[in-house]
C-alpha cells in the first residue's frame, strides 16, 4: 500500500500507530450507481476541511497515533480481492491497532471482520448501518455481491449481529430475518425510541464486550448523503449516526465507512463520512485514555 495523498492528522508511522486507516478502491459488484471506488481519496480531500480539535471528547487529532497506510489495490475479481484484503488486514489487528477501512463497496467488509475476529479470543459481534438488509444468499450470480455481506458474515463468521437503519429490501430478505430472529432496527423505530434506548436493546441482544461496527453510508437519509450508489429516502439524520458511533466506538476493534460514491454529489457525502469517522477515532480514544 503506498500513496501520496493523506488523510489529514494521520501523522504516525505504522510501527506506532494505534489506528490504521487503508482505503480499498473496488466497487466491482455494484448493482445502481458505481463509483464507490473514489470513496478513498475523495474523503481524503475531505478532511483537510475538519479542525485537529474535537471538543465534545476533548481530543486533538494532532496526540493521537494515525496511520493511513494509503489504498489497497484490488483486483479485478471480486473474490480475489476479499481474500487478498484478508491476508492485508490481518497484520494490523494481529499488532494490536484497530484497522478503519475508506471502501469501497460492502463487500469489502466481510475480510475485515474476518480478522477482527479471527485475533479475539471471545465472539466478536457485528453492528451495520445499513438502508438494506444486505442478507441475500447472492446477487445476480455472485456470492460475495456487496448486496449479501451480512447475510456472510452471519453465516460464516458471527450471529452477534444487529443492523441498524434498515429499510429496504425483497419480501423474502424480511422474512429471513424475522423467522432468523434477525435483530434490526429501521429508522422509524430509531425515531421512536431513540438512539440510547435501541443501543441498550441491541447491546443486551449482542451479549458481548467487542464489536466490528460498519456503516454503509445509505443508512443516512440521502438528504444528508446523496452521493451513494443505492441511495434510500426515509433514512437515519446525521446525528442520529453520529450518536449511534460515540456510543459503539468505544467497543470497536474495527471499523469502515463504505458505498459513498463521490461522482453523485457535490462533495457532502464524503465530507460526512470523513467526519463520521474521526468521530469513531475520537469516540474510541476518548474512552481509551
Ligand atoms: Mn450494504
Ligand atoms: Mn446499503
Amino acid at each position: 500500500m503506498f500513496h501520496d495523498l493523506c488523510m489529514m492528522d494521520s501523522l504516525s508511522d505504522y510501527s506506532s500507530a494505534r489506528y490504521v486507516l487503508f482505503g480499498v478502491p473496488f466497487d466491482g459488484t455494484s448493482s445502481f450507481r458505481a463509483g464507490s471506488r473514489w470513496a478513498p481519496d475523495a474523503m481524503r480531500k475531505a478532511s483537510a476541511n475538519f479542525e485537529t480539535y474535537n471538543s465534545y471528547f476533548d481530543i486533538d487529532f494532532e496526540d493521537l497515533l494515525i496511520h493511513d497506510a494509503g489504498n489497497f489495490e484490488p483486483y479485478s475479481d471480486v473474490e480475489k480481492t476479499l481474500e487478498e484484503l484478508f491476508f492485508a488486514v490481518e497484520p494490523i489487528v494481529k499488532d494490536g491497532k484497530i484497522p478503519i477501512m475508506m471502501g469501497g463497496e460492502h463487500s469489502l467488509t466481510y475480510p475485515c471482520v474476518r480478522a477482527c475476529a479471527k485475533h479475539v479470543s471471545e465472539d466478536i459481534g457485528f453492528v451495520v448501518m445499513d438502508a438494506h438488509f444486505d442478507l441475500r444468499e447472492e446477487y445476480g450470480g455472485v456470492k460475495f455481491n456487496h448486496a449479501c455481506v451480512s447475510r456472510h458474515i452471519l453465516n460464516d463468521i458471527t450471529d452477534k449481529y444487529v443492523t441498524i437503519g434498515v429499510r429496504s429490501g425483497p419480501r423474502e430478505e424480511w422474512e429471513f430475518a424475522k423467522d432468523n430472529g434477525v435483530c434490526y432496527y429501521t429508522p422509524d423505530i430509531v425515531r421512536e425510541k431513540g438512539v440510547k434506548t435501541v443501543l441498550a436493546e441491541a447491546l443486551e441482544h449482542l451479549d458481548c464486550d467487542k464489536i466490528y461496527l460498519s456503516l454503509d453510508m445509505d443508512a443516512l437519509d440521502p438528504s444528508f448523503a446523496p452521493g451513494l450508489g443505492t441511495p434510500e429516502p426515509f433514512g437515519l439524520t446525521d446525528v442520529e449516526v453520529r450518536d449511534i458511533i460515540r456510543i459503539l466506538a468505544p467497543m470497536s476493534i474495527g471499523f469502515d465507512v463504505v458505498e459513498i460514491s463521490p461522482e453523485y454529489d457535490g462533495g457532502q457525502t464524503a465530507l460526512l463520512g470523513t467526519k463520521l469517522l474521526r468521530e469513531f477515532i475520537a469516540a474510541h480514544a476518548a474512552a481509551n485514555r
